[in-house]
């Protein structure tokens, strides 16, 4: 089968020729359909997350079920899947409790310990196989459900707990993960500052329910964010990209009582740090991480995505063999939204 190939970390993504998967009794082949592009890649790529090389990248995926393993129960061939792409045990107290991404004995990622989803076929544990409606979702959408839905919904439901009326600031807020993160906090009821570098990006914001836009480059944010909340401040302010500059602008905007959530991946070279670490006890603020989503989230992900609640906002879609360029195009900063390889 074809398939895109980090060989060594660093290079780019190479087209090769690779086996077909064989599975075990507990997996499913899925012949890929659609697969998400967005910043990880590029973390993986670079050999910046767990994981070894050479390996197939690539997490963001549906299909359709090809073939089944003998004690596979969950999904059949033909059936058309979302994949939950972090490989958990099952066991943990975490796994046991609905909070997977914490799992004690965590086996890293689809797309960086085993191989993933840029390529014909990926074979997969069949606990990662969600199904979805084909009637009410394309591939493409149901593929970017995996993580830039899924990963927002962690966020509003379980760690910045989304209060109706609440003013949400989201730093980032153009991006792949960023723009459904927009339209999850307006669905909890808030009121969404959105934040990012370039006006496409902000409009696009706009359009998915920000009710303000932010230059991220503005030399006087803290200002504009105060006159914009009348001096109240901000809530919560979720910061996907979570750089140095970036934590301390939305720290400095915070409402008494507020809380700053971190996501992305963390430079090695940025420390944390907080001007007036005073202000942490003296505003009673919460500083909080989130990663990724449960099962039962990316599930629940769906479910909201197949209601008509969440739009995936698909904006550049790519033939298969020109994953890299749109890896790239993403690495440049030219995607708003998510992008997305489509295998015919
Ligand atoms: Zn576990």
């Amino acid at each position: 089968m074809k398939a895109f190939v980090v060989e060594k970390f660093g290079e780019r993504l190479k087209l090769m020729d690779r086996p077909k998967p064989t599975i075990g009794r507990v997996e499913a082949l899925v012949k890929v359909k659609a697969c998400g592009i967005g910043l990880t890649l590029s973390w993986i790529r670079l050999g910046r997350m767990s994981g070894s090389a050479p390996r197939i990248i690539g997490h963001e995926i549906a299909g359709i079920v090809e073939e089944v393993g003998d004690g596979v129960t969950n999904v059949s061939k033909g059936d058309s899947v979302a994949v939950y792409f972090y490989l958990t045990c099952g066991k943990c107290e975490y796994c046991m409790t609905d909070r997977e991404t914490l799992c004690t004995n965590f086996k890293g990622n689809v797309g960086t310990r085993t191989d993933g989803g840029l390529a014909e076929y990926v074979k997969l544990p069949s606990e990662n196989l969600f199904k979805f409606s084909k009637a009410k979702l394309s591939y493409s959408e149901a593929s970017i459900i995996s993580d830039a839905i899924a990963t927002p919904l962690h966020v509003a439901k379980r760690r910045a707990v989304i209060r109706p009326l609440e003013s949400i600031m989201i730093i980032g807020a153009g991006g792949g993960v960023g723009i459904h993160m927009v339209q999850m906090a307006k669905l909890f009821g808030a009121d969404v500052y959105a934040v990012d570098v370039s006006e496409e990006k902000l409009k696009l914001a706009s359009t998915y329910g920000a009710t303000h836009t932010i230059d991220a480059n503005d030399p006087q944010f803290v200002e504009t964010v105060k006159k914009l909340t009348n001096n109240k401040g901000i809530h919560t302010v979720i910061d996907f990209v979570s750089r140095p500059s970036t934590i301390s602008n939305g720290f400095s905007c915070l409402s008494p009582n507020g809380k700053i959530v971190l996501l992305g991946h963390f430079h090695p070279e940025d420390p944390l740090h907080i001007d007036d670490p005073q202000d942490v006890i003296r505003k009673e603020i919460s500083i909080m991480g989130s990663r990724y989503a449960t099962k039962q989230e990316f599930r629940e992900a769906i479910d909201v995505v197949e209601r008509g609640l969440i739009k995936p906002v698909v904006t550049a879609r790519y033939k298969f063999e020109d994953a890299d360029n749109a890896l790239r195009d993403v690495e440049e900063g030219r995607v708003s939204g998510r992008a997305v390889v489509e295998i015919a």
